[in-house]
């Protein structure tokens, strides 16, 4: 049965990692899978998160039994209000629909599940470039359609406004459109509030069903009040939509799969019934959330200090990121790099969609063992002081061949 078995990639991201691993040159840099890395260069744990790590291990009141279907409840509470902001009136008027997921790529199928198999939804609209996984998640899910709508000016190095505009103006009612929350994955470029408003008039004219993927909450300014602003102006605006909501990036919890699916909807009556039909979906598949980082987030964000220490770590992690954008384009330009190299400060969160080409980036991974995803995107925390004046030298050295 098994005779026709093919070794496979099914996710190139983690074959650059192996790659990486695997490589013995001293100098060889990652700049691949979005993780945070210190100057050191080493994986970093938020020190209050670890201190609640603990707190957990160590509370005698707290046991291995199942969590419900739908999950931790003070974390789905905690996780929503730092999503939705204390002041929402969804919130207040008990119009919001949470459910505790396995992260944010399991937020992102749940509601793909739901929207596919239940409301028979069949056309979903991707920014144009997107996070890989995107369209994987929306198929498997059984959506039939995919359309993109033009995020990246190439040539520009900015968001393509008209062109996108002018897609979701064509889109038809009930189609679903993904939009990245912040720190757009993979150009790290961002909607200005302006922007945003041009985009939700057109959803609203055209009847569209918004999902937002914020997986990077915080991450992109630092602060994750600013990084909700469209989450929250879509709910202030009276949208129907959904949320998916990751505590990877901006807690650091990746391998724990902690994450929220956020639902606003018209009339509070609905939030249970929308909450029990979602769980036609988990109980088939994973039947219940892990516990163990849902609690973590429930101490770091219920509790005054310990949030206030998070966000604090939270700038330190940003303020490097932002510090190491600034020093990549400041030295490509002391070196006379061919082209334009200001969009690096000018996007935001973990990652910048350089501009490399395909070729560029091969002659980096061959013959200066720096790690990239074809697509030009390098993550930018894995930049440090130690490593930034080698990236610097070879990819301009690649650019001016
Ligand atoms: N959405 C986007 C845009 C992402 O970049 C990622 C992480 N790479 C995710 C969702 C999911 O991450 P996780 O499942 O670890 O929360």
């Amino acid at each position: 049965i098994f005779a026709d078995m093919k070794v496979v990639i099914p996710a190139p991201i983690f074959h650059l990692t192996k790659m990486y691993n695997e490589d013995k040159f001293e100098k060889k840099v990652n700049l691949g899978v979005g993780v945070y890395r210190t100057d050191e260069n080493k994986s970093f744990t938020i020190p209050v998160v670890k201190k609640c790590e603990f707190e957990v291990v160590n509370d005698p009141t707290l046991d291995h039994e199942y969590l419900p279907m739908s999950g931790n409840p003070e974390f789905r509470k905690v996780a929503t209000e730092l999503l939705l902001g204390p002041d929402c009136k969804a919130l207040q008027e008990k119009r919001v629909a949470a459910v505790q997921t396995a992260s944010g790529t399991n937020a992102c199928r749940l509601a793909a599940d739901f929207l596919a198999k239940r409301m028979k939804l069949r056309t979903v609209y991707f920014p144009m470039p997107t996070w890989e996984n995107h369209m994987v998640i929306f198929d498997h899910a059984g959506f039939k359609q995919f359309k993109t709508y033009p995020y990246w000016h190439k040539k520009r190095r900015q968001i393509d406004m008209p062109r996108l505009l002018e897609a979701l103006a064509s889109a038809n009612e009930g189609a679903v459109v993904l939009f990245h929350g912040s720190a757009h994955n993979p150009t790290g470029m961002d909607l200005t509030k302006k922007q945003w408003k041009q985009v939700t008039t057109v959803i609203k004219m055209n009847k569209l069903f918004p999902f937002v993927d914020t997986a990077y909450q915080g991450f992109a300014t630092g602060d994750p009040d600013r990084d909700a602003w469209i989450v929250r102006y879509m709910a202030s605006e009276g949208l129907e939509f959904m949320a998916a909501q990751s505590f990877s990036k901006n807690m650091g919890l990746y391998n724990e799969r902690v994450g929220n699916l956020v639902s606003i909807v018209s009339d509070p009556k609905l939030v249970p019934a929308l909450i029990s039909e979602l769980m036609m979906y988990v109980r088939p598949n994973y039947s219940n959330p892990p516990a163990f980082g849902s609690r973590v987030v429930s101490r770091v964000l219920g509790d005054k200090k310990n949030k206030e220490e998070w966000l604090k770590t939270l700038c330190e992690m940003t303020d490097r990121v932002k510090n190491m954008r600034k020093q990549l384009m400041q030295k490509l330009q002391d070196l006379n790099t061919p082209g334009r190299w200001d969009h690096i400060t000018r996007q935001s969160g973990m990652f910048s969609f350089t501009g490399l080409n395909e070729e560029q980036v091969a002659k980096l991974v061959k013959e200066k063992h720096i790690y990239l995803t074809a697509s030009g995107r390098i993550n930018i925390c894995g930049l440090n002081t130690k490593n930034i004046d080698y990236v610097a030298e070879s990819i301009s050295a690649v650019v001016k061949e």
